[in-house]
């Protein structure tokens, strides 16, 4: 830094510094300041928000709103079915401390005017109920908007559109505080704790490359683009480890037009096949997202044709999709796709989706040999008729078979709701170097850190990335709290 931007500089001294205010950031600075502790927090954009402004619903373990639900969710069987689902290449500890807290976080919330009043399963056949949901569409801005009410009323110093630029580091090698940009001025703040909460890397394909070289350009990614892995880069530069680099959640496919053909290209009464034609699995998967989406990431460009005729496209209309949008607010399942007919004219006008009375024609356009996709079509249809699906046991009830033109596809892309993988940390949120111990008044929780989701985010505990975020922020600022305090 020049000598001249120095002296431009402007000073401020705070307990403890947050980073990004997102759910993780703004639980922390909650957590740390109900503690006692002086709290500024540093968000790029002009409020709370980042892909927690998305979330539908949070995960909580034997929460206050499930006990008056009647619903039950031993802590102990979540985790162990988290611990079997990743194969124990997580950190137990991480997904203890995370399960264990989540029920009182919970009530914390409820305690700051938020009822969560609504607690669905994701899919048909889903019996653990941990998604936790208001009568809000999205559940994230409600809690986001308590959460800055309670941050203010505490005292806490938000600075909005101030980018984090580097974590100050002593000579003992801990943390002293945070260099900051806000308006093209540098910020300095000096404390003895930071909390990194600045969300993942899926809006830069560039790290997305380096940490994840089967990413394709074609995934769409349905996050902000302005999350780039910024507190991720900062932690690394000053010694932090890293763990689940280039892990994903993934999320079935997507149609990037218009919502009805999207709703209807992930039905499960559709017929998927890859690029080249070919089948590749159970399209009941639909209703397992992140499964769904490692079975798409195989395929050839990670691209999924999704394919019905006339009689399927009207069965969906009559009946309303039995799946619903993706992300969407339970209950979407049953929505009646009132404008399919207009939208599938336009969308093939786009470019997008093909209509012809001629699987041949469809194929040509598709770029998979006509040979092949037609084999793939007659196979799927002796299977529709004799009600057994001899390559993937699909669920009879969408067995149907494609016979009446016209023919549709519609081309989906693999897509992906964020990056869990990064800054690695132990149970208390503390931020480990390459021996595995902490980097002393350094701290960082949600989507930016790694090590507490396996390779495929566990759909089974719904309701985890957001419910990380809460939790994970809000140890991270107690943590931090006790730690400037000396308690
Ligand atoms: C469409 C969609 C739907 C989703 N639905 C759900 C759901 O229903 N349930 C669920 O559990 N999860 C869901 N998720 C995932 C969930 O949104 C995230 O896992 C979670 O919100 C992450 O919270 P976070 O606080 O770690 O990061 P974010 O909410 O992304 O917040 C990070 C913040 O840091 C700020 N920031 C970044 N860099 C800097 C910097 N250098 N200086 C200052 N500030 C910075 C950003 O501007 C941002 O505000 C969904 C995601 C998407 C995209």
């Amino acid at each position: 830094m020049s000598p001249e931007r120095i002296s431009r500089a402007r000073n401020i001294d705070a307990d403890v510094v947050v980073i990004g205010g997102g759910l993780c950031g703004m639980a922390a600075a909650v957590a740390a300041a109900e503690k006692g502790a002086g709290v500024a927090l540093l968000e790029k954009k002009g409020g709370p928000g980042g892909n927690s402004a998305f979330v539908v619903g949070i995960f909580g373990a034997a929460s206050p709103a499930q006990r008056r639900l009647g619903i039950d969710t031993p802590p102990d069987g979540l985790f162990k079915m988290g611990m079997d689902y990743a194969h124990w290449k997580i950190n137990p500890r991480i997904l203890r401390a995370f399960i264990q807290k989540s029920g009182d976080t919970i009530g914390w919330l409820e305690a700051r005017g938020i009822r969560f009043d609504n607690i669905p399963p994701l899919y048909p056949g889903h019996v653990i109920r941990t998604w936790h949901s208001t009568t809000a569409r999205n559940v994230g801005p409600v809690i986001l908007k308590a959460l800055r009410q309670d941050a203010e009323r505490r005292g806490v110093r938000l600075y909005f559109h101030t980018s984090a630029k580097k974590i100050l580091t002593g000579g003992a090698g801990g943390v002293t505080g945070v260099l900051a940009e806000v308006k093209g001025q540098e910020l300095r703040i000096t404390a003895r704790a930071v909390i990194i909460a600045t969300g993942g890397y899926g809006g830069s394909p560039e790290l997305l490359k380096k940490y994840r070289p089967s990413y394709r350009e074609s995934m769409i990614y349905l996050g902000l683009p302005h999350l780039k892995g910024e507190g991720l880069l900062m932690a690394t530069a000053i010694g932090a480890a890293t763990e689940g680099l280039g892990t994903l959640v993934l999320h079935t496919h997507f149609y990037p037009g218009t919502s009805d053909v999207n709703g209807l290209a992930q039905e499960p009464a559709t017929l998927w096949v890859n690029a080249n034609g070919r089948r590749f699995a159970d399209e009941t998967l639909t209703f397992q997202p992140t499964e769904c989406g490692n079975a798409i990431d195989r395929q050839p460009e990670k691209l999924v044709y999704a394919l019905f005729d006339e009689g399927i496209k009207n069965r969906v209309v009559a009946e309303g999709l039995h799946k619903g949008d993706v992300g969407g607010k339970p209950g979407t399942a049953g929505t009646i796709p009132a404008n399919l007919d207009t939208e599938l004219r336009a969308e093939a006008a786009r470019g997008g989706v093909r209509i012809s009375d001629d699987w041949g024609d469809i194929a040509g356009w598709m770029g998979a040999a006509p040979e092949v996709l037609r084999a793939t079509i007659d196979e799927y249809n002796r299977f529709c008729e004799r009600g057994h699906d001899e390559l993937f046991d699909k669920d009879r009830r969408y067995l149907l078979a494609l016979r009446t033109p016209p023919y549709y596809a519609v081309r989906c892309h693999l897509c992906f709701l964020t990056t869990v993988g990064g800054i690695k940390i132990n149970h208390r949120m503390e931020v480990l170097n390459g021996q595995d111990e902490p980097i002393p008044g350094l701290y960082a929780g949600g989507d930016t850190t790694g090590g507490w989701e396996g390779d495929t985010y566990c759909i089974r505990l719904t309701g985890t990335t957001s419910g990380f975020a809460v939790n994970s922020g809000r140890i991270a600022g107690e943590n931090a709290a006790a730690r400037v305090l000396n308690k």
